[in-house]
């Protein structure tokens, strides 16, 4: 099956993304969303970050106009029911994903392929909305996706090898580099990365070092691009508790106990930079 049409569900920080970059590669995007004005954002966002890349001479004008004019937007996700692939970038809610799933499968022919970019959620219980568990996977980009070269590719355990295949050979035509890994809470990437992000808001919280000195520490000392509070901010505050949440849910492990500053912050509505306040003000 080739893969033409592409439905991203889900317009926010990783959605709009997921679009931007299927349409940059000549994909036709069907961007679907629960209100007109989440769309409306995505585009602006879309837009601005195709400028950038104009600006920088990464990108043709006429390249960048092109891809704007490949992607489409709705409220209805009818509008997916003709994509060979659809990515699911929605909140990180089990309930609120294995909906959309089930009404993704209603709707779409039997070989559609339907992928989550979930953070963590099982991709095996994301299936299990659906009866086409062969053709469910994880399709996880990174943030901000144009930029970061993974997609964490995750087979759910009825997750065929046709699917898996297909959706490695088109990470690769997009310009990025796959890694396929088995489904567990948190995958690879997260397993790892929200224990240290977590880490560092208790280390915050118990006032051993104030927030800049925290992120240059892991910066300077370890090589790291940005500090894990500064990361925390990008990757939104509510998405790093979802996360901790399934973790120390589904793994029952009192080492992923979300950090009560953390749960404060996602309370007075800190979510980083979505909301232009989270560790830092933007
Ligand atoms: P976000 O809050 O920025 O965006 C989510 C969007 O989904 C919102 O615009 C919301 O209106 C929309 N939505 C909610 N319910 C919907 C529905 N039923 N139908 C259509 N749209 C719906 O969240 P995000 O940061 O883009 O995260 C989306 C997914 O990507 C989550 O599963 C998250 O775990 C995952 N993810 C996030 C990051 C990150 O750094 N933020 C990185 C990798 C993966």
């Amino acid at each position: 099956m080739e893969v033409k049409k592409i439905g991203v569900i889900g317009a926010g920080t990783m959605g709009n993304g997921i679009a931007q970059t299927f349409a940059t590669y000549g994909y036709e995007v069907v961007m679907i969303d629960v209100d007109q004005k989440f769309l409306d954002n995505a585009m602006a966002t879309i837009k601005k970050s195709l400028a950038k890349m104009v600006e920088k001479a990464k990108m043709t004008q006429e390249n960048a106009d092109a891809a704007i004019a490949r992607i489409k937007t709705g409220t209805d996700i009818s509008l997916a029911q003709d994509c060979q692939l659809v990515v699911e970038a929605v909140v990180e809610k089990l309930d609120v994903k294995k909906d959309v799933f089930k009404k993704l499968c209603m709707q779409s022919p039997q070989e559609t392929i339907l992928a989550s970019n979930t953070s963590t959620i099982s991709i095996t219980e994301i299936a299990s909305a659906t009866r086409r568990a062969d053709r469910v996977i994880g399709m996880h980009f990174m943030n901000p996706v144009p930029l970061m070269q993974l997609v964490e590719v995750v087979k759910g355990l009825a997750t065929s090898d046709e699917t898996t295949n297909m959706i490695v050979e088109l990470s690769k035509k997009i310009g990025k580099t796959p890694v396929v890994v088995n489904d567990s809470p948190g995958f690879v990437s997260n397993r790892i990365l929200l224990p240290m992000i977590n880490e560092a808001i208790y280390v915050l919280q118990e006032g051993i070092a104030d927030k800049e000195a925290i992120d240059t520490v892991m910066k300077l000392g370890m090589n790291h691009p940005m500090g894990p509070l500064a990361l925390a901010d990008l990757i939104g505050l509510d998405i790093c508790l979802d996360i901790l949440n399934v973790l120390y849910r589904d793994l029952g492990d009192p080492k992923y106990r979300p950090c009560p500053l953390l749960k404060r912050m996602v309370s007075a509505g800190y979510l980083g930079r979505k909301t232009k306040k989270g560790f830092y003000t933007y």
